[in-house]
């Protein structure tokens, strides 16, 4: 047992314990040796009483807690979890869902999610004000948020349901279950294995667990965020593309590996690292849950096919053609490739390959079409923009499936807990747009933290008829600003790039980023960087964005003849998921003015952020961060420096003084006096070895009532909250 080898530490809420904050006088003296004992730092439930409270001393108590296989502490307001990367099962049990549940206040159980859990659907359950409830859980790759949210989502399927699935929670067709069902089909096709995680989720997903008067749960519904569409088509060394494909792969019967054009033994640029083994290739797993929420056998079937097809759109390369007129030739066994691939997603094959490889342009006023071959390069992007278009929709259809079969029909749900399962801060050596708009993110769910709980604060001090003023805390509104400010801002400024339309730079994007926005307090130059780029200082820390290929990304083109040649498919879900409208079906040819508007990637990311906020901000939210104690996925190993790094990624310490600065425990003038009362009528003295209780010397008479049972819980508050009490009582 590790205990507290360092007195900071062991005073609790700092200045209050063992000394008066303001005299320094020391505490009653029969008190102050009751407190000079050794307090045991892994019994520290509340990060708000490590003190003083710096990483140094928060990373002291998680390393002390994490040591003794204690994985949740609570920091004020938000729930930090430690991933203990091995199987806990007696932590996730049935029976302790039950203990949370049916505890009369579960906040003063040990820390755990259950008690976030069952915090948020009592709130939701109330019945003067039932309000909407989120937990927005965070954390960097692989630090287990989606685990997290998993068992968030097992917990009411089990405490929100009607009261016979306690014994039956495992029935197929009840909406939990189908709900639940949800996550291995959105994980299959939206995770992948990565450097940092086996199953590394792809995208962000913000689920709403619908409950009716009665607060059962009738149904949910799923938003997406930023799918990692590029993952299709191009993985980093030693990375995967999605686990579908995989699992496809390995799992196809042989039937299916006929009708797929799988045999065995097959390469495909697009699958590396097939002899991975992961417990996540689970196809039957997958086609179950598939069939649970309605996608039926050949719907599956379809689904699976036109993957197949994208399997062997990667294997098509080009090569330049000897004569610049001519489009580029393929490089063997393309010719192979592209007649089975043609076949799967039914296309026809010459349309196929002039798409691949001839670019059209409508030229001057008259709009005439002008066919030009494209480069290898050129050929290569489009076959790349290609599959990212299958599959980026083929995963929204599947989204909006998923949620066709578990959203509950309006009128049938009176309230929502909601669960945000949303990327961390991140900051690698070379971050890009997608870096951008995940740090955009999390600027903004700091401020609606920030906001949120101090407003919640100030009322509730106001109601109290208490003074407080608050302490400074970061407001991160000029780094909003810089960001998505108007008029100008980062995302302005990318986005005026691709309007025009017009050839530049990257290092005459980061001129104008640092002309235009110069006055920008969180604006920073990275002397250090070779490469064109801006430093943008974050909440959580500076980052240093490089310029090149920005606008590019945030343009996300899609050559319009692509959207076309999906059109003719005969493919039925292809069919679905290019659907040609009215006025297409009018028009022979596309052109440039029946093209829509160019919607960036900054832009779609930023409406569908703030229509996120929009919902948070009707919810009282709760805050889980998820920490990676190990970079290696390695039970039992707490790395000091990684921690520190997430510590400081996601402003814990601010967190912190945020909850410290108010009162971290708030009880009514009423209950203090009824529950402390007892001591005001006692001098005692605690012996400092054995913790045991005898009155203080010259004071023989003891209550009647006061006896070690009825003592021990007093000097237990008095030694986690004395401080708060003592505010109060002044106050009160
Ligand atoms: P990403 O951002 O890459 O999606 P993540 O934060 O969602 O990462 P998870 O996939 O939830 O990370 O967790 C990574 C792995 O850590 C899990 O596959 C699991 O093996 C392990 N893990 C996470 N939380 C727990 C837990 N509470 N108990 C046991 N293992 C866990
Ligand atoms: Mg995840």
């Amino acid at each position: 047992m590790a205990f507290l080898d360092d007195k900071l530490c062991t005073k609790i809420n700092g200045h209050s314990l063992g000394a008066d904050a303001q005299s320094g006088e020391p505490l009653r003296g029969d008190l102050q040796e009751f407190l000079g004992g050794e307090i045991l730092l892994h019994q520290l439930d509340d990060l708000t009483k490590v003190n003083p409270v710096t990483l140094e001393t928060v990373l002291r108590c998680l390393q002390a807690r994490y040591s003794t296989d204690i994985f949740y502490t609570n920091a004020g307001c938000t729930l930090v979890a430690l991933n203990p990367f091995k199987p806990v099962p007696q932590l996730y049990s049935p029976e302790l869902m039950k203990e949370y549940h049916t505890a009369p206040q579960p906040q003063n159980l040990k820390p755990h999610i259950f008690a976030v859990g069952e915090q948020t659907y009592r709130n939701v359950k109330s019945l003067i004000e039932p309000v909407n409830q989120s937990i927005i859980v965070s954390g960097e790759s692989g630090a287990g948020k989606t685990w997290t949210s998993r068992c968030l989502m097992r917990f009411y399927a089990v405490v929100a349901s009607s009261p016979t699935s306690w014994e039956n929670h495992n029935v197929a067709e009840r909406i939990e279950q189908r709900i639940l069902n949800s996550n291995p089909v959105m994980e299959a096709f939206g995770n992948a294995c990565t450097l940092r995680n086996n199953n590394s989720s792809r995208f962000g997903k913000f689920i709403q667990l619908q409950l009716n008067r009665t607060q059962q749960m009738t149904g949910a519904a799923v938003q997406t965020y930023l799918l990692e569409k590029t993952r299709v088509a191009c993985q980093a060394p030693q990375e995967r593309n999605f686990h579908i494909f995989y699992q496809i792969y390995k799992g196809a019967s042989a039937d299916e590996r006929l009708q797929w054009y799988l045999p065995d033994g097959a390469a495909f640029s697009w699958l590396p690292n097939p002899e991975r083994t992961l417990e996540e290739d689970d196809f039957e797993a997958t086609k179950e849950a598939m069939l649970h929420l309605g996608i039926d056998t050949p719907t599956q079937n379809n689904i699976f096919k036109v993957l197949a097809g994208l399997l062997h759109l990667g294997n098509t390369h080009f090569a330049d053609s000897e004569d610049e007129a001519l489009p580029c030739q393929l490089m063997d066994p393309a010719e192979y490739s592209v007649r089975t691939y043609a076949s799967l997603l039914r296309l026809p094959e010459d349309a196929l390959l002039e798409t691949l490889r001839i670019r059209t342009i409508w030229a001057g006023r008259q709009q005439q079409v002008i066919r030009k071959p494209c480069s290898r390069a050129e050929c290569a992007t489009r076959r790349d923009c290609l599959a990212k278009l299958i599959y980026s929709r083929l995963f929204d259809w599947l989204v909006a499936v998923i949620n066709s079969s578990i959203c509950a029909d309006s009128g049938t749900w009176a309230t929502f807990i909601g669960l945000l399962d949303v990327y961390g801060f991140e900051s690698f050596p070379d971050n890009s747009l997608e870096q951008l708009c995940i740090n955009y993110a999390n600027e903004k769910l700091q401020q609606h933290f920030v906001a949120h709980y101090l407003r919640a604060q100030q009322e509730e001090y106001a109601a109290e008829g208490l003074e407080w003023s608050f302490v400074n805390y970061q407001d991160n509104q000029s780094c909003l600003d810089l960001i998505e400010g108007s008029p100008i801002s980062i995302c302005s400024l990318i986005n005026e790039e691709c309007r025009l339309n017009r050839p530049s730079s990257a290092a005459q994007l980061q001129t104008r980023i640092e002309g235009a926005l110069a006055g920008s307090p969180c604006l920073g130059q990275n002397k250090l960087s070779r490469e064109p780029s801006f430093l943008v200082v974050h909440y959580a820390g500076p980052v240093c964005y490089h310029t090149a290929g920005l606008v590019e990304k945030n343009k996300d083109p899609v050559p319009p003849e692509l959207t076309t040649l999906l059109q003719q498919s005969q493919d039925p879900l292809l069919k679905v998921l290019f659907p040609v409208t009215p006025q297409e079906k009018s028009q022979e040819e596309p052109s440039s003015q029946s093209r829509a508007p160019m919607l960036t990637v900054v832009s779609k990311f930023k409406a569908s952020l703030e229509q996120l906020l929009q919902v948070l901000h009707r919810t009282t939210p709760h805050y889980i961060r998820c920490i990676k104690p190990n970079s290696q996925s390695q039970a039992h190993t707490f790395v000091r420096k990684e921690v520190l790094s997430q510590l400081e990624a996601c402003g814990l310490v601010e967190t912190i003084h945020i909850s410290a600065a108010g009162f971290p425990i708030r009880v009514s003038h009423r209950n203090f006096v009824e529950r402390y009362q007892l001591l005001r009528r006692l001098r005692f003295q605690v012996s400092p070895g054995t913790h045991s209780l005898a009155p203080a010397k010259g004071h023989s008479e003891v209550p009647p009532d006061a006896n070690e049972a009825t003592l021990q819980p007093l000097l237990q508050d008095i030694l986690h909250t004395l401080p708060t009490l003592t505010q109060a009582a002044t106050t009160g």
